[in-house]
């Protein structure tokens, strides 16, 4: 029986999905959230929902756990800084506010000598017009973005009147890479050198969300090798505690790039709840509360399909599934175009 109280920031499916890891291992777990409908307050033991500035809330969370990590990047740093002076905060919120600023972030995957995209810094629309170069490109949000939101795909300079940029916003222009394939490793870190880490997992992405992902990836030795040698360095020099996400792009002349990293469990390894002895999460949970590392080993081939807007209906009306399949519905109130409301792992 273990008395370790885990606390999670953010309510979504990825915090359900780290409650029933923790419920596994026999840890007790609080959802901190700003949103009243988190999916997450439906797996966990105890749920709050206050802002994530509201300091007085804040402290109530702090005192009621013994462990505190988070299941989306997009918090500030201010919060989990104070936080981290009440209980320990895995990752470290230095590791949060580096990985939650593209910029910092790819300036980081540089200095590692890792290839990425082509960058820069994009402050307002002056900046942008002498980029020619750098087209056809993407402009990104610096901060707050996901699932491509805060994106705009730009072909030529003619096109930015028209896009109705919001330059409050700071962004960096990303030029394209002519994309063969989208894979991403995930790696849980304990302490120096201790670490379990998945194979690559090959992923496709319609509308710059996840749509599906699946291992073995279809790649050569060198990339298999390359990307999670790059992913352990990551890991390493962040001195990282917990489960972290490389994602990567492969171009037409089998190139690897890193496009981004999650520090944060991943929907590209939600596979992992099936296809290994342990899963993303439980070895996020495992490595946050300090428990025993158990040796990965993999159980199945298998292939997940992201069920998103209103895909889940027909699942959430009549379930037909196999004995290879498992579906997980987030049991998300609002069927929104775009959402993701659940998926389906198949072990192939
Ligand atoms: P998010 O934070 O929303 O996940 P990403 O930077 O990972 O943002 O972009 C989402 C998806 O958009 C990527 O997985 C890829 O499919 C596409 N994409 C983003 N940037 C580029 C790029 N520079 N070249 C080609 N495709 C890109
Ligand atoms: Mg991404």
């Amino acid at each position: 029986m273990s008395n370790i109280k885990l606390g999670i920031i953010g309510g979504g499916q990825l915090g359900s999905m780290l409650c029933q890891a923790a419920k596994k291992l026999d840890i007790k777990t609080v959802i901190y959230s700003d949103d009243a409908e988190a999916p997450a307050q439906n797996f966990s033991d105890e749920f709050i929902c206050a802002k994530y500035n509201d300091n007085e809330k804040i402290y109530d969370f702090a005192k009621k756990v013994n462990v505190i990590t988070y299941e989306f990047e997009n918090i500030p740093y201010e919060t989990l800084n104070e936080l981290n002076k009440l209980k320990p905060v895995s990752p470290k919120p230095s590791v949060n506010r580096l990985i939650q600023h593209r910029l910092a972030e790819k300036d980081f995957i540089n200095k590692l000598n890792i290839r990425t995209t082509r960058y820069v810094h994009v402050e307002s629309k002056e900046d942008l017009l002498p980029l020619n170069d750098f087209l056809p490109g993407i402009l990104k949000t610096t901060t707050m973005g996901y699932d491509g939101k805060g994106q705009y795909p730009i072909k030529n300079i003619d096109q930015i009147d028209s896009l109705n940029i919001n330059f409050n916003n700071e962004y960096i222009l990303e030029k394209l890479v002519k994309l063969k394939k989208e894979i991403s490793v995930i790696i849980t870190r304990f302490n120096n050198n201790k670490y379990e880490i998945y194979e690559p997992i090959e992923n496709t992405h319609e509308d710059q969300i996840l749509r599906r992902s699946k291992i073995p990836a279809e790649i050569n030795e060198k990339i298999f090798e390359q990307s999670k040698e790059w992913a352990i360095f990551i890991a390493e020099e962040l001195k990282y505690i917990g489960t972290l996400c490389v994602e990567f792009f492969i171009d037409r002349n089998d190139n690897l790039y890193v496009n981004e990293i999650a520090p944060r469990v991943h929907n590209s390894g939600h596979l992992t709840i099936n296809a290994f002895n342990v899963s993303q999460f439980e070895n996020h949970v495992r490595a946050v509360c300090s428990l025993e590392q158990i040796p990965l080993k993999k159980i199945s081939n298998a292939e997940m399909i992201n069920l998103i807007g209103d895909q889940i209906v027909p699942y959430r009306n009549n379930p037909k599934i196999s004995d290879n399949q498992f579906l997980f519905d987030y049991l998300k109130k609002d069927i929104k175009e775009k959402r993701k409301m659940g998926h389906l792992t198949t072990l192939k």
